[in-house]
């Protein structure tokens, strides 16, 4: 089972995922984690996507692929990934899809939590102070959320028009929105 997490920043993506690789075996694939592991080893990597990552912007589609590809065997190994804030874009979505139906793979479902913009800014001024990550300032926020509406949420007719796309409710606690994605998945 490959499974996309869909939403904007700060939907709660990580945290079901995370949840899910408890209860489900599953691998998580996040692409906002393997950035962030890159810029804390200090490679070039890290140093290329720093700036563009604390200002919110979406680094280039050629690197996050690359990061994805890298990471697709042990997802397979596992049983199937979760994908977590990849794909981003149009180009992205289709390179997944080249990826794995090349290894004789699919994506099984996109689900998408929907969370309204100003719930995600109230969340999001609370995550600062706990989470210091330097893109969860609110001026980097709105870049993320703007790169969200922009770039990312084009990708929902794209996977409507495959059957794939289920809508949850994103706005519950963690144990209301866990237990709808369970739901979907087993449904
Ligand atoms: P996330 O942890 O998913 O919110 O990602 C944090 C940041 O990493 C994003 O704001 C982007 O700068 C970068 N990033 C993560 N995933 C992608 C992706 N699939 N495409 C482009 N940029 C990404």
């Amino acid at each position: 089972m490959n499974l996309i997490l869909f939403g904007p920043p700060a939907a709660g993506k990580g945290t079901q995922a995370k949840r899910l690789v408890e209860s489900r075996n599953m691998v998580q694939l996040s692409t906002g984690d393997m950035l962030r592991a890159a810029i804390a080893s200090g490679s070039e990597l890290g140093q290329r996507v720093s700036g563009i990552m604390e200002r919110g912007e979406l680094v280039s589609d050629a690197i996050v692929i690359e990061l994805i590809e890298q990471r697709l065997p042990e997802a397979e190994a596992a049983g199937g990934a979760i994908f977590d804030g990849f794909p981003r874009t149009l180009p992205q979505a289709e390179a997944l899809d080249r990826m794995l139906a090349g290894r004789g793979r699919k994506i099984d479902l996109v689900l998408r939590l929907k969370v309204d913009d100003d719930a995600l800014k109230a969340r999001i001024a609370g995550r600062f102070a706990e989470s210091g990550r330097p893109d969860d300032n609110p001026e980097s926020f709105v870049v993320r959320l703007n790169a969200y509406n922009q770039q990312t949420a084009p990708l929902l007719p794209y996977y409507k028009a495959q059957g794939k796309l289920v809508e949850l409710d994103g706005m519950g606690a963690i144990d209301n929105v866990a237990a709808a994605i369970d739901g979907a998945l087993d449904s």
